[in-house]
């Protein structure tokens, strides 16, 4: 019999996992193969429809039609050259992952034969059938007509032998149904208003950058084991098991030497990540057994979050290929940490300066303090409706537990940016009315830059930490989409900087000088938004309590939170800023409540069949081979002696029947909660009847299987334990 009671993958195939050859060359000679950029546009296209492209790309100018054409028959001679035969319009409907639908490069000739084509028109736009994409009703049943639509600042690449285009998808009337549309308008959204704000400092900004990036953690789980686990399969958890004697107490994980099968996986995927142009960097074993975090150098934000996109789909492809399954999960095991994708998010100019780096000179620190406090600001302001663009059926698992930002938003700031803070907030009026601009700045914040030599100053505990240069919002969770908070956080932060801009504007006719209006009205925002700060526990009940006292939203049920979506604050922001109409955002939340609904229903599902299919019959058997040593030791010994030989065995006989009538009455309860909320009419009703009522019931059915996991005869349980899923690699 092997070591295992299952079949894991066996050593021969490891070790050929194991063995994958390096590519002989260096990382900067295949970084980007597989994609159409820069070097390839300038090979592939005549300059003059090269230099067109560009203007696209860089300040958004549209393509004509020849031009188009140009750049689709260069495309696809590239694409050609490298062995592709089909093209497909990528796009990132609401369903979380990506959708392409491969078309070969052939078109009828008229004569019975083909001819290879590519046109500008089929670069540019496409037709899917969205019938089965989530719409929130946007779509109905007789218009089921879908746009794709490309999008040039994303540069095309080839997966396998396709040639894969970023592209958006919106419905037949215009409205988004995907995550990158409403990414894109944020993005311009916030170049906006932040290029006014700039120009009080430099007139010679015309452009402002949002950038990220992300930072993905994730498990890997022996691919053999996996499959005797359904509710991994069907759900991406684990649904039952009791912790594993050992796990992260040790702390023996957390940056240690990587197993060797998990660097051949990494050497592998980093391979393929850097062909693809994604810009990975960082690897390395995270606090859980068996957790792993990969992290790029940041890039633009919607670049950066289509590597992930992308990075999500190779990894999963890259793991099989070393007999792993990846967890994208934000929670596969109970008891141990789950896993997030914290978004690094910053904000840069065309001449060079990150906003939120402090600078040196007292304009730099001026300019620096005034970005600071207006993403406290609009933190403050949408901290609800950015706990909604991370929150998730999936993700509520992480948020609130003991290992990860709790499900309230607050800033980390470090003790020495809130010290600064302070100082500008308490500044009489005087202080910067009597001296000019320059000289007020060096008084309250001159000695910023020595501050941050030392940069250890961290909060583990924060959803939304300032780390020297930029955010780093923590609370996204690991299988998410970025395009959301990313988004919200941009039509925040960009509704901000327009009312800064009035604010000041009103000031300056009012005639106070520029740099006094500046730091007045920072001043006053800091007072206005000092309840976001805090720098303590954020996992403690004393801050759940002084959260609810400042005015934080402490929702934690996850379809209430969707309810924000509606919020006349939530439409007015995207609305103003045209980012997303009402019926959009409308539309987002009815989609957010299906998929939350639906998720948990499979969940629950599943959780019953296993509980009924696996659990219970295993649990009777061993319930009857001790019935059988039990009868027997009766039978051959007499009454008392019998007995004291199966003391125990009776009591666990006892235990066993508990248990299993427990798991039998509370699946039935499941079951019947399931049909009631199933008879709800309303997306919103359902979802809260789903949490309320359906998933409440796991954890005290999964209680019950996990105390007969530790009873039942270690030979016949049929479910690989944590101490496999974990520790084996
Ligand atoms: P840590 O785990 O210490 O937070 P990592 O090095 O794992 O740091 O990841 C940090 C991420 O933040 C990387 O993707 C990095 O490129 C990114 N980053 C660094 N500076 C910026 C910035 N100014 N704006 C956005 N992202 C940044
Ligand atoms: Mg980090």
């Amino acid at each position: 019999m092997s070591l295992l009671r299952f079949n894991v993958i066996d050593e021969a195939i490891r070790r050929k996992a194991n063995n994958v050859t390096p590519p002989a060359e260096r990382p900067a000679e295949y970084f980007g193969t597989y994609v159409f950029n820069n070097e390839k546009m300038l090979k592939y296209l005549p300059k003059k429809c090269y230099e067109a492209l560009c203007d696209t790309m860089k300040n958004g100018s549209p393509l004509d039609r020849e031009t188009a054409d140009c750049v689709a028959a260069g495309m696809k001679q590239w694409a050609s050259e490298m062995g592709a035969t089909h093209y497909t319009h990528w796009f990132q409907p609401l369903t979380g992952g990506t959708a392409e639908k491969h078309d070969a490069f052939i078109e009828p000739d008229g004569k019975g034969g083909v001819i290879e084509e590519f046109s500008g028109k089929l670069l540019i736009q496409q037709e899917p059938d969205a019938s089965s994409f989530p719409s929130g009703g946007i779509r109905n049943t007789f218009e089921a007509r879908g746009y794709t639509a490309w999008d040039p600042t994303s540069p095309a690449f080839i997966v396998d032998s396709t040639l894969c285009i970023p592209t958006i998808f919106i419905s037949y009337t215009g409205e988004a149904l995907d995550y990158k549309a409403p990414l894109l308008k944020s993005i311009e959204a916030v170049d906006k208003a932040a290029v006014k704000v700039c120009r009080y400092f430099d007139r010679n900004v015309n452009k402002v950058y949002s950038y990220l990036g992300w930072e993905q953690e994730y498990f890997l789980v022996d691919e053999g084991l996996w499959a005797a686990r359904p509710d991994l399969m069907l759900t991406g958890r684990t649904l039952m098991g009791h912790e594993s004697a050992k796990n992260q107490q040790l702390e023996d994980h957390y940056f240690g030497a990587i197993p060797t099968r998990v660097a051949a996986f990494m050497k592998d995927l980093e391979y393929e990540c850097l062909a693809l142009g994604i810009p990975v960097k960082t690897r390395h074993n995270e606090v859980a057994p068996n957790q792993f975090e990969l992290a790029p150098v940041y890039e633009e934000a919607n670049l950066a979050n289509d590597h992930n996109v992308l990075l999500m789909s190779t990894i999963r492809k890259v793991a099989r290929r070393h007999c792993f399954r990846v967890l994208l999960h934000e929670k596969p095991f109970k008891g141990i940490n789950g896993s997030g994708k914290h978004n690094n998010w910053s904000l840069g100019t065309d001449t060079g300066v990150n906003l939120l780096s402090p600078g040196k000179t007292d304009d730099e620190k001026l300019q620096f303090i005034t970005f600071l406090v207006n993403v406290m600001k609009a933190v403050h302001r949408y901290n609800g409706l950015l706990k909604t663009s991370i929150s998730s059926a999936t993700n509520a698992h992480r948020l609130g537990a003991n290992e990860a930002p709790p499900a309230i938003i607050s800033i980390f700031l470090g003790s020495q940016i809130s010290a600064v803070l302070a100082k500008i907030e308490s500044s009489e009026n005087g202080d910067s009315i009597e001296m000019d601009g320059k000289q007020a700045m060096k008084l309250s914040i001159g000695h910023i830059p020595e501050l941050f030599i030392d940069n250890t100053d961290r909060n583990r505990t924060s959803p939304f930490a300032f780390t020297g240069n930029r955010f780093e919002f923590r609370a996204v969770g690991s299988s998410a989409n970025c395009a959301n908070p990313m988004t919200v956080l941009n039509a925040a932060v960009a509704e901000q900087l327009n009312r800064f801009s009035a604010d000041v504007d009103t000031l300056i006719m009012q005639g106070v000088a520029a740099r006094e209006a500046i730091f007045r009205t920072v001043r006053q925002y800091l007072k206005e938004c000092k309840a976001i700060m805090f720098d303590g526990n954020g996992y403690s009940d004393e801050w759940k309590t002084e959260a609810e006292k400042r005015g934080l939203d402490c929702e934690i049920s996850v379809p209430k939170m969707i309810d924000r979506l509606n919020d006349p604050q939530t439409v007015e922001l995207f609305g103003k800023l045209g980012i997303l109409s009402d019926t959009e955002l409308h539309a987002r939340a009815e989609v957010e409540w299906e998929t939350y609904t639906k998720k948990i229903q499979i969940e629950a599902r599943v959780l019953g069949d296993m509980a009924l299919n696996h659990v219970i019959p295993v649990a009777s058997r061993y319930q009857e081979m001790l019935l059988g040593k039990i009868e027997k030791a009766a039978k051959l010994f007499p009454e008392a002696e019998g007995e004291r030989i199966t003391k125990h065995d009776r009591t666990m006989v006892l235990d066993i029947s508990n248990h299993i009538d427990r798991i039998y009455d509370l699946v039935e309860k499941m079951v019947d909660e399931r049909k009631k909320a199933n008879n709800l009419e309303s997306e919103k009703e359902k979802a809260i009847a789903y949490h309320d009522n359906v998933a409440s019931l796991f954890d005290e059915i999964r209680y019950h299987i996990d105390k007969l996991e530790l009873s039942v005869d270690n030979e016949i349980w049929p479910l690989p334990k944590y101490r496999e899923l974990l520790f084996i690699r």
